[in-house]
C-alpha cells in the first residue's frame, strides 16, 4: 500500500525500493530512516514517508496519524543515532519546504540532526 504511489523519478522514492544504496536507520511500514549523505552535523539522518508526498504542503488531516508516527519516532531513533540527552544534547529536526524554504528533494522528509558542536552548516 505505502509504496503504490511511488515516483520512477524520484530519488527517495528510489531508496525506499532500494534502488538505490543507503545506510539505513529505521524502516517499519510506513516509514523509512536513513543517513543523510551529506551531513552538515555529527549526527544527521533523514526520516520520510514510504508514500511519495511531495513536501509539508500537501499535508492535510489525512496524514496526522503518519506526521504523528515520525513525531514520535524522531527523539527515539535521535537518541539510537548517537544524539545526546535534553536538555544540553539535542537535537534539530527540520522539514525545508518548497524553493523558498530550500528544498531540494521533492519527497517529504525531516532532517534530524544532533552531536556536539561546531556543525558544518546550521
Ligand atoms: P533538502 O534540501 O531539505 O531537500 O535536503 C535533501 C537532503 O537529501 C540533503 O541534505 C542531501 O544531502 C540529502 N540527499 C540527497 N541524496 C541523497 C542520497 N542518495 N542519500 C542520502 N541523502 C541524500
Ligand atoms: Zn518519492
Amino acid at each position: 500500500m505505502s509504496v503504490l504511489n511511488a515516483d520512477p523519478q524520484c530519488i527517495f522514492c528510489k531508496i525506499i525500493a532500494g534502488q538505490i544504496p543507503s545506510r539505513k536507520v529505521y524502516e517499519d511500514e510506513d516509514v523509512f530512516a536513513f543517513h543523510d549523505i551529506n551531513p552538515w552535523a555529527p549526527v544527521h539522518f533523514l526520516i520520510i514517508p514510504k508514500r511519495h508526498i511531495p513536501s509539508m504542503a500537501q499535508v492535510g488531516q489525512a496524514e496526522e496519524a503518519l506526521l504523528g508516527k515520525i513525531m514520535g519516532l524522531a527523539p527515539k531513533l535521535a537518541l539510537e543515532q548517537g544524539c545526546e540527552p535534553y536538555p544540553q544534547g539535542g537535537f534539530r529536526l527540520l522539514a525545508n519546504t518548497g524553493d523558498q524554504g530550500g528544498q531540494e528533494v521533492h519527497h517529504l522528509h525531516f532532517h534530524v540532526m544532533g552531536g556536539p558542536r561546531p556543525w558544518l552548516r546550521g
